[in-house]
C-alpha cells in the first residue's frame, strides 16, 4: 500500500515474450504492489496493449490507488526500439509488432505519461536507482531467455546515438560460432543465457552423451538452467562442461566490457543467476585468469540485487526520473 508520508507512486511494466510483470513503486525504489501474468505477445501488439491496460487498472483498483497519485508509467520491453520516439521497432520475429507507437498508445489509454526503455537497460537502471546509488558506473548481464545488457554511466542509461547500445547478448564471443536468430554467429546469448545452457544440455543428450538429466530429457521433459546448475553442483561432467564454457564466455564479455566502458561493477542477474555462487565463482575465476595485467582497472563482478524484479523496478525508476526532470515535483509543490 502507498505509504502515509509519500502517497505518490510510479507504475513499472516489464513486458517479456511470455510474461507481463507490473509493480507500483515508491520514490525510494520500494515496491508497494505487484502483479504478474502470462502474456501472449505472439498474438500481436493490440492484444498485448489491451492486456497491459486491463492489468494495470486492476492493480490500481486492488490497492485503492487513485490516478492522481501516479506520477507516470515506465515500460521496459525487448528491443530493438526507440525510446526517444516511444516506438517498438520489432518484437523478436513476431507478427503484429512492426513500428508500434506503444508509448503514445499506452499514454492515451491510461491518461498518464509513459516512458519506454529497453528491458536490459531498465534492469540495469533498477540496480542503480533502487540499489547502491554510490556506484554510478555499472553494467548488468541479465541471463534469461536471452542475455539482456545494460550500461549505466555516471548514473544514466547509455543508449548510444542510434538508441541500441548495450545489446551485450549479441556481442560475438565465438567467431563463426552458433547461429543466432539475430543474423550473426557466435553471440554471447547462444552460449550463456539460462535458455542456452538448458538447450545445449538437451542437444548433447539427444546426440547420445551421458548426463544425469538424460532420463528426464529422453522422457520428453524440458530442463531449465536451475536443473543444469543442480547437476553441475552434483558433479555431472556434461553439465559442468557446458556450464563452465558459458561462465568462461561471460568472463570474456566482462573483460571486453571492462575495456569498453570501465565500470565499477558488473552484475549478473536473470534466471541463470539463481545459481548464486555456482555461477559467480567460475565467472570470477575465469575473469581473473583472462583479464590484462597492464593495469588494475578491474570491475567487481557480483550478483544482481533485485533479481527477478530489476526490470519492473527500473522501468518505474525511469518514470520517476522523467517526472522529476519534467518538473513534476515542482508542480506538485505549487499545487
Ligand atoms: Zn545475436
Amino acid at each position: 500500500m502507498p505509504s502515509d508520508h509519500d502517497p505518490l507512486l510510479a507504475a513499472g511494466i516489464d513486458l517479456g515474450g511470455t510474461h507481463l510483470k507490473l509493480a507500483l513503486v515508491r520514490r525510494d525504489g520500494s515496491v508497494a504492489a505487484r502483479n504478474e501474468a502470462p502474456i501472449r505477445t505472439a498474438a500481436g501488439a493490440d492484444a498485448a496493449i489491451a492486456q497491459i491496460v486491463e492489468r494495470l487498472h486492476a492493480l490500481f483498483d486492488a490497492h485503492g490507488v487513485s490516478r492522481a497519485s501516479v506520477v507516470g508509467v515506465g515500460l521496459g520491453c525487448p528491443g530493438p526500439l526507440s525510446p526517444s520516439r516511444g516506438l517498438i521497432i520489432r518484437m523478436a520475429n513476431l507478427p503484429g509488432w512492426d513500428q508500434v507507437p506503444i508509448r503514445q498508445r499506452l499514454a492515451d489509454a491510461l491518461a498518464l505519461p509513459v516512458t519506454l526503455e529497453n528491458d536490459g537497460n531498465a534492469a540495469a537502471f533498477g540496480e542503480y536507482w533502487a540499489g547502491d546509488r554510490t556506484c554510478r558506473d555499472l553494467v548488468t548481464f541479465t541471463l534469461g531467455t536471452g542475455v539482456g545488457g545494460g550500461i549505466i554511466q555516471d548514473g544514466r542509461i547509455c543508449r548510444g546515438a542510434l538508441e541500441n547500445a548495450a545489446e551485450l547478448g549479441h556481442t560475438i564471443v565465438v567467431p563463426d560460432g552458433l547461429a543466432c536468430p539475430c543474423g550473426q554467429h557466435g553471440c554471447l546469448e547462444r552460449y550463456a543465457s539460462a535458455a542456452a545452457v538448458a538447450r545445449r544440455v538437451e542437444e548433447a543428450v539427444r546426440a547420445g552423451e551421458p548426463c544425469a538429466l538424460a532420463g528426464r530429457i529422453r522422457a520428453g521433459a524440458s530442463v531449465d538452467s536451475e536443473d543444469v546448475a543442480g547437476a553441475v553442483e552434483a558433479g555431472d561432467p556434461l553439465c559442468r562442461r557446458i556450464w563452465l564454457e558459458a561462465c568462461a564466455l561471460l568472463a570474456v564479455a566482462c573483460v571486453n566490457v571492462q575495456h569498453t566502458v570501465n565500470p565499477r561493477r558488473i552484475l549478473l542477474g536473470g534466471g541463470m543467476a539463481l545459481a548464486g555462487e555456482t555461477l559467480l565463482a567460475p565467472v570470477r575465476e575465469a575473469y581473473a585468469r583472462r583479464r590484462w595485467t597492464l593495469h588494475d582497472d578491474y570491475a567487481e563482478i557480483a550478483l544482481a540485487r533485485l533479481g527477478y524484479d530489476a526490470g519492473v523496478i527500473g522501468a518505474a525508476g525511469c518514470a520517476w526520473v522523467q517526472w522529476e526532470e519534467t518538473g513534476g515535483a515542482g508542480e506538485r509543490i505549487q499545487g
